[in-house]
């Protein structure tokens, strides 16, 4: 402690604050207070200060870094307060040595913020300076931009489970110190070096603020890939690591932490689906993509019970007379948000959620209840089966047999105007529950169809010995034979095959439908070969029941599509 006089000269000290500052109490005596303890550096100190020497202000108090003769430095608390008048006026100056404490935050400040394994910065330090990157007067300076690579090892999971969580915490000790250096050779280009932390497990990130582009950020993921290619050398052992990294480089204006990491996240998941071992940009399209499959998947079921699904038919041709002989029902999503949405969107999130079960219920209910209703539209015309589609999963997790028995008594529709189409997978060798469940189908008066025929096995020999009558060769093959004055000249093999395919169905009792006939050509090179049915869009697209309803008024579908 000192005693300062109104001028602001040491009139004592004590024997503390000499050693505490290098000196002597009588060396003291005399001094400049304020240039002891460094209070005419910044104003406002100044002039607080100078309030209390005058009387204005009870006291000051601050925290002084200060350097004592020997050359260390230490952390001092400041507080002056006035003396009572009795005592000549003046002020106290004590001065207290807080070195010790303020070290002892620094350290508890750098456990917070560090990662004790790889020791590198943690979550915590990590989005402290995220946040801080993407505030507006950070990024006014730079480029405004900000990159991420966020990062994930590739079967590090084995190496802990395998090796135990010592040999796994070394080992992300070695990849942190790899990340390190690519992050400072990185740096040496530019104004600053990317931060590279550890957000948890085996995830880490490298954080590039200012940054000039994906260029840069796909470089940065490039070398990181490459440094992490050499094995490492832990606890004896050689170990190899790969990893997966999401790159997400965009404007900091208008990006929030939240839906920065999410990117990072999603385009981390797109490296790992796609392989892992690399890198993968961001890629909004991608993006929306997922976002709207997620969105589709939540709103499924409850779309069934709104009603949002509606039913288009496409006419089954038959290639001899041109006649309209059945239908295939397709299945629409009316969707309150997206439109009308096409069965590949939302069919196979059907499949996966299970809820092709109610959504394939009712296709088959109202497709029949339509088939019947025609029927009793145009009783002078020889009546029109209708065709549907059938997934794996409702053979699998339903009682399909017991449905369709229900449906085709509740409508009134005979069981022979009712086919049903399921894909070369669903039944092949799958033996058991699917077999009986066709076999009861077939006894019941119900037609079978193998859908998109030639797309899988294609083993007709099989298909034959079950209760199959109607092959729907896939669209492909039709293409494959396209030829007409356009030019394009004829693929001899995939007529051979074809006809070859077509002569065989027939001798093992099975008609053939052909699908995607889209030219006339097409047409009559199909019915030359033998081809029994076709469907496409040479005939109609896919249309309303009232459409079909005046394809039966005409006599024929193929002069109704071209009046149309
Ligand atoms: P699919 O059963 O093979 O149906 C034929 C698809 O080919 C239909 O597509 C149809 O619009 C299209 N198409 C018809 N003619 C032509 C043509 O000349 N050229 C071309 N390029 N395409 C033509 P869509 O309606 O998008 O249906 C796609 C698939 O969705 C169907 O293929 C079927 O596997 C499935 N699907 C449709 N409705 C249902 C359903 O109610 N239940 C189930 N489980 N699947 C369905
Ligand atoms: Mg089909
Ligand atoms: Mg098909």
């Amino acid at each position: 402690m000192a005693v300062v006089d109104r001028e602001g000269l040491v009139t004592g000290a004590n024997p503390a604050l000499g050693e505490l500052l290098g000196s002597t109490p009588r060396e003291l005596a005399g001094t400049i207070a304020a240039d002891l303890v460094d209070l005419t550096s910044d104003a406002r100190t100044w002039h607080a200060y100078r309030e209390v020497l005058r009387g204005r202000q009870a006291r000051l108090r601050c925290t002084r870094r200060l350097k004592h003769p020997d050359g260390h430095c230490l952390w001092v608390q400041v507080s002056v307060a006035p003396l009572p008048a009795e005592e000549c006026g003046g002020v106290l100056l004590s001065v207290a040595d807080i070195s010790a404490r303020r070290e002892l935050q620094a350290r508890l400040r750098h456990l917070q913020n560090h990662d004790p394994v790889t020791r590198l910065p943690n979550r915590t330090l990590f989005f402290e300076r995220l946040s801080a990157g993407l505030e507006a007067e950070a990024y006014e300076e730079g480029t405004g931009r900000i990159g991420l690579c966020y990062l994930d090892l590739d079967g590090f999971k084995a190496v802990n489970d395998t090796l135990g969580h010592r040999v796994g915490d070394r080992l992300l000790a070695a990849v942190a110190e790899r990340l390190t250096r690519c992050a400072d050779e990185a740096g040496y280009a530019r104004a600053s070096t990317p931060l590279v932390a550890r957000l948890g497990g085996d995830e880490f990130a490298l954080l590039v603020e200012d940054s000039t582009g994906t260029e840069q950020l796909a470089d940065l993921a490039e070398s990181v890939l490459t440094a992490l290619q050499a094995p490492f050398d832990i606890s004896g052992r050689r170990l190899s690591v790969s990893a997966s990294i999401g790159v997400v480089e965009r404007h900091a204006a208008g990006t929030s932490p939240t839906a920065l990491m999410q990117a990072a996240d999603t385009t981390l998941y797109w490296a790992k689906a796609d392989g892992k071992d690399r890198w993968t940009l961001f890629d909004p399209e991608r993006n929306a993509h997922r976002m709207t499959r997620q969105a589709l998947a939540s709103t499924l079921r409850p779309a069934i019970e709104r009603g949002e699904f509606v039913l288009e038919y496409q006419p089954l041709v038959c290639m001899e007379d041109g006649r309209l002989r059945g239908v295939e029902a397709l299945v629409r999503w009316n969707h309150p948000q997206f439109g009308l949405l096409t069965p590949n969107r939302f069919i196979g999130l059907a499949e996966e959620d299970g809820s092709i079960v109610p959504l394939g219920r009712w296709v088959l209910a109202t497709a029949c209840r339509q088939a019947r209703r025609w029927q009793l539209a145009h009783p002078d015309e020889p009546p029109i089966f209708v065709s549907v589609n059938v997934a794996v999963r409702q053979v699998w997790d339903s009682d399909l047999v017991a449905d369709v028995a229900r449906i085709l008594a509740e409508t009134e529709l005979a069981p022979h105007l009712l086919q049903l189409e399921l894909t070369e997978s669903a039944v092949m060798g799958s033996g058991g529950r699917p077999q009986q469940a066709l076999q009861a189908l077939s006894d019941m008066g119900v037609r079978i169809a193998i859908d998109d025929f030639g797309t899988g096995y294609s083993n007709l020999a099989y298909l034959s010995r079950l209760p199959v009558s109607v092959l729907k060769l896939d669209g492909s093959f039709v293409k494959g034979f396209q030829y007409d004055g356009e030019g394009i000249a004829p693929n001899p093999a995939d007529e051979v095959v074809v006809e070859a395919m077509i002569q065989l169905a027939h001798r093992l009792g099975l008609t053939v439908t052909a699908e995607c006939v889209e030219t006339s050509a097409q047409a009559s090179r199909l019915r030359r070969i033998g081809c029994d049915t076709g469907q496409g869009w040479l005939y109609s697209r896919p249309v309303t029941p009232d459409r079909i309803s005046e394809l039966l008024r005409s006599p024929g579908v193929q002069a109704a599509a071209r009046n149309s």
